[in-house]
């Protein structure tokens, strides 16, 4: 019950109502016993600086950002992670004392639901990244931040892909961009321990389609994620599995960005079981 006392934090985005973040926060606040409160807002891109400022003045514990303020929050913020900075984007703010800090929680989200689901440590491996948009880019900068070997990203756009390699060299990791073609794909596919599927294909209402990557490209032992988690099993994880991959769905992502985010603003460990049940019942629903 919501009273004087109730702490409050929420998100910003634009649009908001298809979020699963109140539904996974409020869960896990009371399944812990905390009197606090996630709010979903709707901000219009016209009126972000207003709303960031908003989270200071009304005293509110932190926000989560996202699409399409992820990148334009940045210049309304004290300080950000060291993720964040490399990123390029935030995804949690934390508020404390007036200051407003910065955080990216959804490269580490990927890193954890690869190691929960599959107990895999991208440290010395290689993977391969099929997409170049924002989810991307937080997935292949969290790998070079966690010891990746050899990264490679292939995109429709050779520009986007190469603009992410460049980012990952930075970080002292080699890093390769491609358009996608069969030739040049094929002897770095041998290589690949890990396959990132990150385009938007296959997400609901297009749960039919799947990225045009052939089922010989899949080898057995390889781990497959797909960042699409409406549904929550892809074509695409459908066909790595029959191939023998060790698939990881998308969701494990979302729920694992929750977890860090709820525990930077609560300084409490999150119920992850909680959290975990509460987004794969809203899926089956
Ligand atoms: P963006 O719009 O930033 O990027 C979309 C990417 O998909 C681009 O690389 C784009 O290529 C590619 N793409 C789209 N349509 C096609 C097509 N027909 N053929 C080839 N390539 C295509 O989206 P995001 O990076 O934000 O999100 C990507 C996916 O990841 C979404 O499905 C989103 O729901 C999911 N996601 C999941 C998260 C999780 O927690 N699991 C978190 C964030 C996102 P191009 O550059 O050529 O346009």
């Amino acid at each position: 019950m919501v009273n004087a006392s109730t702490t409050v934090c929420g998100l910003l985005g634009y649009p908001v109502e298809h979020s699963f973040s109140p539904l996974m926060h409020n869960s896990a606040f009371q399944a812990i016993g905390l009197n606090w409160v996630y709010l979903p807002f709707k901000v219009h891109p016209q009126n972000l600086s207003q709303a960031v400022k908003a989270v200071s003045a009304l005293n509110m514990a932190g926000v989560n950002i996202t699409v399409p303020h992820k990148e334009a929050v940045l210049p309304y913020l004290h300080r950000l992670s060291t993720a964040a900075q490399a990123i390029g984007a935030v995804n949690v703010i934390v508020h404390k004392e007036g200051q407003l800090i910065g955080h990216n929680t959804d490269g580490e989200g990927f890193v954890m639901a690869l190691q929960q689901g599959v107990g895999f440590n991208v440290h010395d491996k290689n993977a391969v990244i099929l997409g170049a948009g924002g989810a991307a880019r937080a997935v292949a900068v969290q790998l070079a931040l966690e010891g990746i070997k050899g990264l490679v990203i292939v995109n429709r756009t050779l520009p986007r892909a190469q603009d992410i390699a460049q980012k990952v060299n930075n970080l002292g990791v080699k890093a390769q961009a491609l358009a996608w073609d069969e030739q040049a794909l094929r002897p770095i596919l041998d290589e690949a321990h890990l396959v990132v599927q990150a385009t938007s294909i296959g997400m609901h209402p297009q749960a039919h389609r799947s990225v045009a990557w052939p089922d010989n490209y899949f080898r057995a032992g390889q781990v497959v994620c797909d960042l699409v988690y409406n549904p929550v099993d892809t074509v695409f994880l459908q066909r790595a599995s029959k191939a023998g991959a060790r698939t990881v769905s998308g969701l494990g992502m979302l729920l694992y960005q929750g977890v860090l985010a709820f525990e930077l603003w609560t300084n409490r460990q999150a119920p992850v079981e909680v959290m975990k049940r509460v987004i794969y019942g809203r899926m089956e629903g």
